[in-house]
């Protein structure tokens, strides 16, 4: 044994830090949620980014609902208004 051992090990070891970085490599970052994309969640990418495939469809869906959602919030900005204007009313 002797000087064996180690110089074995120290090959392992480089193997094992080859063998993880080529698994980093494929590992992506979805940059909306931060969940990694390792094989069970599929990832789009989108510019310099990858997003993954569920907020890929929440965007879908926000990007498809997007008139009904800035009618929703003018309604909401008008309510509060209303609601203001009164409360003036009141404490006038
Ligand atoms: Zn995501």
């Amino acid at each position: 044994m002797g000087e064996k051992l180690p110089i074995r090990t120290l090959l392992e070891s480089m193997r094992l830090e080859a063998y993880v970085e080529e698994k980093l490599a494929e590992v992506k970052v979805c940059a909306l949620c931060g969940r990694l994309g390792y094989r069970k969640l599929p990832m789009r990418r989108i510019g310099a980014r990858y997003i993954c495939a569920e907020c890929l469809a929440q965007l879908k869906d926000a990007i498809e609902n997007y008139d009904a959602w800035l009618e929703e919030v003018k309604e909401e900005e008008e309510a509060r208004k209303s609601l203001e204007k009164r409360l003036e009313e009141l404490t006038r």
